[in-house]
């Protein structure tokens, strides 16, 4: 049993405060999904569990069966049991996926035995095209087999808890349930899951057991599946309302106003 516990989590990028006081506890098994508007904060929480350079946490922590996560290098996050699905999978010329896979297994003291063989099964399961598996990693594939191929690496990796960062984006409908029912069988299998989306379609098939809306850097709800529908029905103004119109708008109500002040 593992346990991803993030506590009043402040983070910036450049000075800007982006993460304005997030908690959030993901167990093996559990699904939450974390759902919000264009640039609430989604993708910077992912990059600031994982240690993505650039990033500054200014208070708060994230500890992953009580061990500090955030006094870690990237690797040893990913060696602990924590596993990132980028929104935009990057390419890595010259470096296969076989071989990237072994030297990550072998961090891992894990088995490096039947790689090939465990690779064509995943593969198959996902309906990744096996002649892909020869590629450098990720280079020239689309943007459905990125994630198809990053849902394989997952699954040979067998981290304790993932997160996924819009693994939904740039699939198609096969892709998307291919992966999708392939996560969902990881979680049933003990992977904990934390579901960055902005669409329910993804949640059809990876259902989640928690939903939390995430705008402008902070929760501001929490509820149960149901969440999910409600978000699609009414969109997320209610949570993210637009920034009061600015004060030049006012001043054009006002006919004796100072057009240049
Ligand atoms: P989401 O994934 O929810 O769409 P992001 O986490 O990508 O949102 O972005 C949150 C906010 O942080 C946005 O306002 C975005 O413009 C800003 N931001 C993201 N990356 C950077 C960066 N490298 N430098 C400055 N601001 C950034
Ligand atoms: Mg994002």
């Amino acid at each position: 049993m593992s346990v991803l516990k993030i506590e009043r989590l402040n983070a910036s990028i450049g000075g800007k405060q982006i993460l304005n006081g997030i908690d959030l506890t993901v167990s093996s098994g559990e699904v939450h999904a974390v759902m919000g508007p264009n640039g609430a904060g989604k993708s910077t929480l992912s990059a600031v569990i994982m240690g993505k350079p650039g990033y500054d946490v200014i208070s708060g922590s994230v500890t992953l069966d009580g061990i500090d996560v955030l006094a870690m290098p990237t690797w040893q996050r990913a060696v602990a049991g924590l596993h990132l699905i980028m929104q935009y999978p990057t390419e890595v010329p010259g470096v296969s996926l076989q071989y990237a896979l072994a030297e990550a297994l072998k961090a891992r003291n894990a088995s490096t035995t039947d790689l090939a063989a465990r690779l064509e099964t995943e593969a198959l399961a996902i309906n990744f095209d096996p002649r892909f598996l020869d590629r450098p990693l990720n280079v020239d594939l689309s943007g459905g087999e990125k994630k198809r191929n990053e849902t394989l690496q997952m699954a040979i990796l067998q981290p304790k808890i993932a997160v996924l960062d819009e693994l939904d984006s740039g699939l198609d409908i096969d892709a998307l349930r291919d992966c999708a029912r392939r996560v969902e069988q990881l979680t049933h299998d003990g992977l904990g899951a934390l579901v960055i989306t902005h669409y329910s379609r993804l949640l059809v098939e990876l259902r989640p057991d928690v939903v939390h809306v995430l705008a402008k850097g902070r929760i501001v709800k929490t509820g149960g599946p149901e969440l999910v529908e409600e978000l699609e029905r009414d969109g997320y103004a209610a949570f993210a309302p637009e920034e009061p119109a600015a004060a030049t708008s006012a001043r054009s109500l006002d006919p004796f106003a100072d057009p240049f002040a």
